[in-house]
């Protein structure tokens, strides 16, 4: 039976989907203005395996996750590079792709974009007009009224009254009162505009994620996702709209990640704390990146720094070494182990990657303690550790490969096989001193080196 965390109720909840073997799966996206950092890393990387596991787990997954291609912050870069709108999105919608092609995360099945759903806003929002949710502000703009829908704050467990206390004063006197959100922006000059009934405009960010996902999922789906930053007063806002509109319950479970700080402080470009993906992955290889993510529970908060992402790479280094050298390309993995067991009791409890991880360490032994004693027996174990490791995303490289540049994004490999060959051809011919000179060169390159029986492998240390 899988459990999750559902942020509404704060309690693990058994998880039952609305129509028994589907699942359907809402994740908030990014605004499409700058290349994605690692904290949106942690973020996809987290939903991407709890989606692979619920796949693994026999369920039909549809996951939706948005584009926000409209924002005061689109508009902003696009002007300050003299460009249009859609040219900032395109840009970095195929940067993020990039990105997460890097860490091998898994496409989402749908992915709307706002821009795409303008009129299912309008629409939206002449419907919260219409019972009495919103109001039309005197400068055009359209704004929700938080008063006027009762469990407003249950989901961020605040009370509206010191949600409203802790405000910060409004010099927006358009609105009623300070926490009433936007839903349609009168357009200002040189703005991107679309028609709607209250004129020239464009709608709010949080309207996008109610039309989509009722439009994709239903009027109630299972599970909506996003960072803990969303909590509020977005998700609580994108409740608000949705039930407001359908009179029924808009999510069943509700789930959020944990914040990831660099070096014990909030990521800000300020501090000189900002890591993006692409910087990220000049130096390391993405699996290192999905390796330390998931090593911490996914509600966990993360700290990131040089050593922590150091700490990540012997784990994986011995996961590839178990699987190194075993054929297990066309092999079936045996069934129903004690191993398998563990590994989904871990995941079946909210998502427990951390215990999952320790399956995958507890098969690698076996692995290395049968090799050569149960050659067979060891070859099967590796389908497994193949097969549990892919639920998490983790082991789709080939073990020479990933051993040959571990932590690093390139290596010379090339460079390094040449100076191997010719240490070999020297201790071929005797010369101790120059396969020596050789091994002291590789060992300054990080090279360590492993004779064996079929040969000299070797890996980075
Ligand atoms: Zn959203």
């Amino acid at each position: 039976m899988l459990k999750i965390y559902n942020s509404l109720s704060k309690q693990k909840e058994i998880f039952k989907p609305i129509v028994p073997g589907k699942v359907g799966i809402y994740v908030c996206g990014i605004t499409v203005y700058d290349y994605c950092h690692i904290g949106h890393a942690r973020t996809s990387l987290s939903f991407d395996v709890m989606i692979r596991y619920l796949r693994y787990r026999g369920y039909e997954v549809k996951s939706v996750r948005n584009i926000t291609d409209i924002d005061d912050k689109i508009i902003f870069r696009a002007l300050e590079n003299k460009e249009p709108f859609e040219a900032v999105t395109e840009r970095f919608i195929q940067a993020m792709e990039e990105d997460e092609r890097a860490l091998n995360i898994l496409p989402y099945d749908v992915v709307p974009r706002a821009t795409q759903y303008i009129d299912q806003m309008i629409r939206m929002i002449q419907q919260l007009l219409d019972k009495g949710y919103a109001y039309l502000a005197a400068n055009g703009d359209v704004y929700y009224d938080v008063q006027k829908f009762e469990s407003y704050g249950c989901l961020s467990h605040r009370v509206l009254e010191d949600l409203q206390a802790g405000s910060r004063v409004d010099i927006n006197e358009a609105k009623q009162s300070p926490l009433d959100f936007v839903l349609w922006k009168a357009a200002k000059p040189g703005e991107p505009e679309w028609p709607s009934p209250w004129g020239l405009g464009r709608p709010g960010w949080h309207t996008e994620c109610s039309a989509m996902s009722l439009d994709e999922l239903g009027e109630t789906f299972d599970i909506h996702g996003g960072g803990a930053d969303l909590k509020f007063p977005h998700h609580e806002n994108e409740r608000a709209q949705s039930e407001a509109i359908t009179g029924k319950r808009f999510v069943n479970m509700w789930i959020h990640t944990g914040f990831l700080q660099i070096n014990k402080e909030k990521m800000s470009k300020s501090l000189g704390n900002f890591l993006r993906i692409r910087d990220f992955l000049k130096n390391y290889d993405g699996e290192i990146l999905r390796y330390f993510t998931i090593a911490s529970h996914y509600r966990s908060p993360v700290d990131y720094s040089e050593d922590s992402l150091d700490a990540a790479k012997s784990p994986l280094e011995r996961l590839y070494t178990a699987l190194r050298g075993l054929p297990i390309e066309d092999l079936l993995p045996p069934s129903n182990t004690e191993f398998e067991q563990r590994f989904q009791e871990a995941m079946d409890d909210d998502f427990n990657t951390p215990v999952a991880l320790s399956v995958l360490f507890d098969i690698a032994r076996e692995i290395n303690r049968i090799k050569n004693s149960e050659p067979e027996e060891a070859q099967t174990l590796g389908a497994l550790l193949k097969k549990l490791g892919g639920v998490l995303g983790l082991l789709h490289q080939d073990p020479v490969a990933f051993l040959h540049h571990i932590g690093k994004a390139k290596v010379d490999a090339a460079m390094i096989e040449t100076l191997i060959q010719q240490r070999d051809e020297a201790r071929m011919a005797k010369n101790w001193a120059e396969s020596d000179k050789i091994r002291d060169k590789l060992t300054s390159l990080g090279v360590i080196l492993e004779d064996t029986a079929s040969g000299t492998l070797w890996r980075l240390g």
